[in-house]
C-alpha cells in the first residue's frame, strides 16, 4: 500500500464511507449487484455486491450520474442548475451511504473489505468484536493477521480470480476460545484494483445443535437396538423350531410382546417430544379440576399398588385447584409420575399425592411423594434430560429415560409451568409440578 492511501484512510476510520468521497457509480451499482448477489448465499453475497459497489472511488459525480441516478431513484442533476442539483445528489448519496453503513454495522457476521495484500479498507463492528479492536483500523493488516492463514492465501488469490469468485473456509478462531466459524472470501474487481470481501460467521450455536442431534440419535439408536436385538433373536429361535415346549413358547411370546410394547412406548415418547420441541403440538386449554384429575389417575394405579401391597392415597386436596390446561396432557404427566413412584419404590412402600395452591406463584401444585430408592444428588441435574436413567435403576424396573423429559416439555414448554424434584437416596422422592392458575388471556374457569 502506498503512503498517500494510508493518509487518506486514516487510523481511526472503521468504515471507509467517511474516509473517502463516494462515487455515484459505486452507490448506484449497489442495488443491482445486491439483487444479483441474492441468488447466491445470504449475507456474503450481499457483501460481495456491496464491495463491488464500493470501489472506483474517483468517479465524477455529475458526469456519470444522470442515467444511473434515475434508475436508482436518486434525483438526477439537470443542466439548468448543476451546482444546486449536485448538492441534492450529494445529499441523497450520503443518505444511501449512511443506510448501507447502518446495515453493515448491525449485521451479526463480521464483514471486511481488504485489498490483495490483506490491508483493511472496511471492517464492521462485529469484526472488531471477533478479531480485536485493531481489526477495524483501515490501512492495517490487523484483521487478516487475526484470521487463519488460508484466508490470507485466498485474499492473495483475488488478483488472478474473476469478480464474484468465492472461497468457503471452515475453521476455528484461535483468539476467541476456538470459536468455530465459516469464512467466505469473495473476489471484487474495479479496473486493476483487486479487492476481497471477507465474511466471518460464528457457527458455534449450529455446531452445538448438531452435536446435540447426533447425541440424541446415538442414544435413541442404542435404546431401540436393545429390544430389536431381543425380538430378532426370539423370532429366529421360533423360526428354527428351537422352542418346542408349550409353556416356554408362551413365556417367549409374552416377553416378545413386552419388548414390543416398550419399543412402541419409546417411539411414541420420542415423537411426542419432537412434536413439542418443534412447536407442532399445541395444548387444548380447558378448565381442569386438578383434584378430580388426581383422583382419576390414583384410581387407575390402585390395582398395581394393591398387587404390590403399597399404600397409594391422596393426602391433601386443596379447594380451588382449577387451572386452564390440556386435560389429557396433564393426565399423561400425572400417570408418568405415579408409575415412576411405583416402579422405584420397593413392595410395601407408601405413595401419597397432594394437590395444593401456591398463592405467591399463582399456581396449582401437584406433588407425588414416595419412600422409595431416591435419587443421588449428582444425578438430580440430569434427571429431566433425554434418555437419562439413574445408574442401577435399570435393574429395578424397565424404562425409557424419556418419561420425565416428556413431562418437562408438557409442563414447561406447553403450559408455562414448572416441574421439579427433591430427593434423597434411601429416603424417597417428591416429584412436583406447578401449573399457572391463569394462562395469558385465559382464566381458570
Ligand atoms: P423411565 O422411568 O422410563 O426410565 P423417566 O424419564 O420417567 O424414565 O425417569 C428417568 C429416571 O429417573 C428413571 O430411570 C429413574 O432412574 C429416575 N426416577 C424417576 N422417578 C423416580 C422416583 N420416583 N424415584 C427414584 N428414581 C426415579
Amino acid at each position: 500500500m502506498n503512503a498517500s492511501r494510508r493518509q487518506e484512510t486514516g487510523d481511526s476510520v472503521t468504515g471507509f464511507w467517511h474516509a473517502r468521497p463516494f462515487p455515484l457509480v459505486a452507490i448506484l451499482a449497489i442495488p443491482a449487484a445486491a439483487a444479483a448477489g441474492s441468488l447466491l448465499d445470504g449475507t456474503a453475497s450481499w457483501i460481495v455486491a456491496f464491495g463491488a459497489a464500493a470501489i472506483g472511488v474517483t468517479a465524477a459525480l455529475a458526469s456519470t450520474g444522470r442515467a444511473q441516478a434515475g434508475a436508482a431513484g436518486i434525483p438526477a442533476p439537470t443542466a439548468a442548475a448543476p451546482n444546486a442539483n449536485e448538492s441534492v445528489l450529494r445529499r441523497a448519496i450520503e443518505v444511501r451511504c449512511a443506510e448501507r453503513t447502518a446495515i453493515l454495522e448491525n449485521l451479526a457476521d463480521a464483514v471486511m473489505l481488504v485489498d490483495g495484500h490483506g490491508e483493511t479498507r472496511f471492517a464492521n463492528r462485529i469484526a472488531s468484536d471477533m478479531l480485536g479492536e485493531s481489526a477495524a483500523i483501515a490501512g492495517t493488516r490487523a484483521a487478516i493477521e487475526a484470521l487463519p492463514t488460508q484466508v490470507l492465501r485466498a485474499v492473495q488469490g483475488v488478483a488472478a480470480a474473476r469478480a464474484g469468485d468465492r472461497r468457503r473456509i471452515e475453521c476455528e478462531l484461535q483468539n476467541k476460545d476456538k470459536m468455530p466459524v465459516v469464512i467466505t472470501v469473495a473476489s471484487v474487481k474495479n479496473g486493476d484494483d483487486a479487492l476481497a470481501t471477507i465474511v466471518v460467521r460464528n457457527v458455534r450455536a449450529e455446531r452445538e445443535a448438531d452435536l446435540m442431534k447426533s447425541d440424541f440419535v446415538a442414544k435413541a439408536s442404542h435404546e431401540l437396538r436393545t429390544p430389536l436385538t431381543f425380538l430378532r433373536a426370539s423370532a429366529e429361535m421360533f423360526a428354527d423350531g428351537e422352542v418346542t415346549d408349550p409353556t416356554e413358547r408362551v413365556k417367549f411370546a409374552k416377553d416378545m410382546l413386552g419388548e414390543t410394547a416398550r419399543l412402541e412406548a419409546l417411539v411414541n415418547k420420542m415423537l411426542d417430544i419432537s412434536r413439542i420441541e418443534s412447536g407442532l403440538a399445541r395444548a387444548k386449554f380447558e378448565p381442569v379440576n386438578f383434584v378430580a384429575l388426581v383422583d382419576e389417575c390414583v384410581n387407575l394405579q390402585q390395582a398395581e399398588a394393591l398387587r404390590r401391597r403399597m399404600a397409594l392415597s391422596v393426602s391433601r386436596r386443596s379447594a380451588g385447584t382449577i387451572a386452564p390446561a390440556d386435560h389429557d396432557l396433564m393426565k399423561q404427566v400425572m400417570l408418568n409420575l405415579l408409575s415412576n413412584a411405583l416402579k422405584y419404590t420397593p413392595d410395601g412402600g407408601t405413595i401419597s399425592v397432594e394437590v395444593d395452591i401456591d398463592n405467591l406463584a399463582r399456581s396449582v401444585v401437584v406433588s407425588v411423594r414416595d419412600n422409595g430408592l431416591g435419587v443421588p444428588e449428582h444425578a438430580l441435574p440430569q434427571l429431566f434430560g433425554k434418555f437419562y436413567r439413574v445408574e442401577g435403576h435399570e435393574k429395578v424396573a424397565k424404562g425409557t429415560g424419556l418419561g420425565l423429559n416428556l413431562c418437562l416439555n408438557i409442563v414447561e414448554a406447553m403450559h408455562g409451568g414448572q416441574i421439579g424434584v427433591d430427593s434423597q437416596v434411601g429416603v424417597g422422592s417428591r416429584f412436583w409440578f406447578a401449573i399457572p392458575l391463569e394462562q395469558a388471556g385465559r382464566k381458570a374457569a
